[in-house]
């Protein structure tokens, strides 16, 4: 017994079986039946949807013993010849073999020849984009002026190489991609045909696998049969074809969900060690979290979804986690990421570092909140963090009145007795941020020198810090934190470059007696140009986040 590939056994030999292209079968039949077929048709799109096939139909149609008919019967000598590639008049050539301009003219020299004896002499040229600028030429010539009875079928999958003066003397038709119902429905009726049991999904699974193209799924269809034999199912479809199955995606936007990141690179590399394919995995993740986000759109999200290859119920839990903005965010990181695992020998690296990306993704903030917090930040005032407490109205910095800075207790009358400094200074420094968040950065760069009863030194590490926490306002934030949590009233010393112990620098204190040494750190800030990886620090303290790229 022969063994015919799928995709030649059911090729389509008729119009009318043609799937997918209603609208360029039903003008090529009716240029058929009003006798106006051109002579020339350029038929463009991505691979495995019908352009040769449609080409050979329209041959057998117009050449057909029992025509010109819109549909050729299929079974005339005519016929026959065209669909075993034995008809002499109908001349198929592959433009990326025979790309030179000899052949081009080799070709045209013939063309001078009437047709043996059909009606009209064919000449599909498949991947005519392959061909070269002087076959062009040569073609061109012929095409301006063509001998009558000689129709020049074109077929491409990329339209954009082909030369306008081409495109100009051709009518040209976009063949579309297949979707993925119409796939399905083909793959069923072999299936059918074929006496092979396979569930919806493996269909399902193949056909997205497909990618739009019949062909490609029809041969995905043979190897999968080679390897399951008659009985079809999802399992062994997602290990032949390299997919990742429903189950392990839900998981794996579970530990998303978490913000588990462990959790995701362990997925990562099991998925990459069973030889599953990233790539088809990174698309996958696309497209759950695309339904994850029709899930919080719509009231029906049935409608939208393919009910079949998702878990509505899965996917409206998850959805609860979910912000619209970090899906769209995740989407675009997994959209980028999939175009540049293709160009790289990385990809496994780089799918890792995109989950890593994702999984820190949070919410866009609101504009006006962002326009709010400067405003709040620059007039010196400052809410605790989350408290929903009256706000403090915005007051100008060098003059707050004692009453209106707030603090976590009522102020009391200071005390006299003495505390370790050392687990009061955390919680004072919690304090701090927690009032005006830039103080992370200011902290950070600093060590406490002494603290005690009536002092708390501070040594800074660059002066341009110092400056800043120089400000009365922010030194009297540190004493209000201070009192707020020891409940006493300390001078806060500021020093520079301070070595422990050397007591080598000189000494800053926020009294405003010292003007000298504040007048000369604020020329330094002023003369001082930030650096763009200091701006942006600043711009991640006001408003938190990450640095993506
Ligand atoms: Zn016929």
């Amino acid at each position: 017994m022969d063994f015919q590939v799928s995709a030649r056994k059911w090729r389509p030999q008729k119009f009318s079986e043609l799937i997918g292209q209603e609208h360029i079968v039903r003008t090529l039949t009716n240029a058929i039946e009003l006798d106006r077929v051109s002579h020339a048709y350029l038929f463009s799109g991505t691979r495995g949807v019908g352009k040769t096939t449609t080409a050979r139909i329209l041959a057998k149609a117009i050449n057909c013993e029992k025509g010109p008919s819109p549909e050729p019967c299929d079974q005339c000598d005519f016929c026959e010849e065209i669909k075993s590639g034995n008809c002499i008049d109908v001349r198929e050539i592959d433009g990326a073999s025979n790309n030179s301009v000899a052949e081009a003219r080799e070709l045209i020299e013939t063309i001078q020849y009437a047709a043996s004896a059909s009606r009209y002499k064919v000449y599909i040229i498949d991947e005519v984009h392959m061909l070269s600028k002087s076959a062009f030429n040569a073609l061109l010539k012929t095409l301006e002026e063509p001998p009558p009875k000689v129709v020049f079928l074109f077929a491409t999958t990329e339209l954009s190489k082909i030369p306008e003066t081409i495109l100009s003397r051709c009518q040209c038709f976009e063949f579309k991609p297949l979707s993925h119902k119409q796939i399905v429905k083909q793959l069923e009726l072999i299936c059918g045909q074929e006496g092979i049991q396979a569930d919806g999904l493996s269909l399902e699974e193949i056909a997205k696998t497909g990618a739009g193209s019949m062909r490609d799924a029809q041969s995905l269809l043979d190897q999968v049969i080679a390897y399951c034999g008659k009985k079809m199912e999802s399992g062994s479809v997602e290990e032949v074809l390299g997919i990742v199955g429903k189950q392990t995606l839900a998981e794996f936007v579970e530990h998303l969900r978490k913000r588990d990141s462990a959790s995701l690179m362990a997925s990562v590399q099991e998925i990459a060690a069973d030889g599953k394919d990233l790539n088809f995995f990174c698309c996958d993740l696309a497209e759950y979290l695309r339904n994850i986000l029709m899930v919080k759109l719509s009231d029906k999200p049935e409608t939208l979804l393919d009910t079949q290859v998702c878990n509505l119920e899965v996917l409206q839990d998850q959805a609860e986690a979910f912000h619209v903005d970090e899906l769209q965010q995740m989407f675009t990181v997994l959209a980028r990421t999939e175009s540049e695992m293709k160009r790289s020998s990385l990809a496994q690296i780089i799918f890792e570092m995109s989950i890593l990306r994702l999984a820190d993704i949070r919410p866009f903030q609101h504009i006006d909140d962002m326009i709010k917090t400067i405003n709040t930040l620059e007039a010196g005032t400052f809410p605790l963090a989350g408290e929903a407490g009256p706000m403090v109205s915005p007051v100008k910095s060098s003059n707050i009145p004692e009453a209106t800075t707030v603090t976590a207790e009522p102020a009391a009358a200071p005390a006299k007795q003495s505390s370790s400094p050392g687990p009061d200074w955390g919680r004072i420094q919690q304090e701090i941020c927690a009032r005006k968040s830039i103080f992370n950065m200011y902290l950070s760069q600093c060590r406490v020198i002494a603290f005690d009863e009536s002092n708390l030194s501070l040594s800074f590490q660059d002066a341009n810090t110092l400056g800043l926490v120089q400000d009365p306002e922010n030194l009297q934030l540190v004493k209000d934190a201070v009192k707020s949590v020891c409940n006493r009233e300390v001078t806060v010393k500021l020093l520079l470059n301070e070595k422990a112990g050397a007591g080598t620098a000189s000494a800053y204190s926020g009294n405003p007696a010292n003007n000298e040494e504040k007048k000369k750190i604020k020329s330094y800030n002023e003369n001082r140009q930030k650096t763009e990886a200091e701006i942006i620090q600043d711009a991640l303290d006001v408003f938190g986040g990450i640095v993506l790229r």
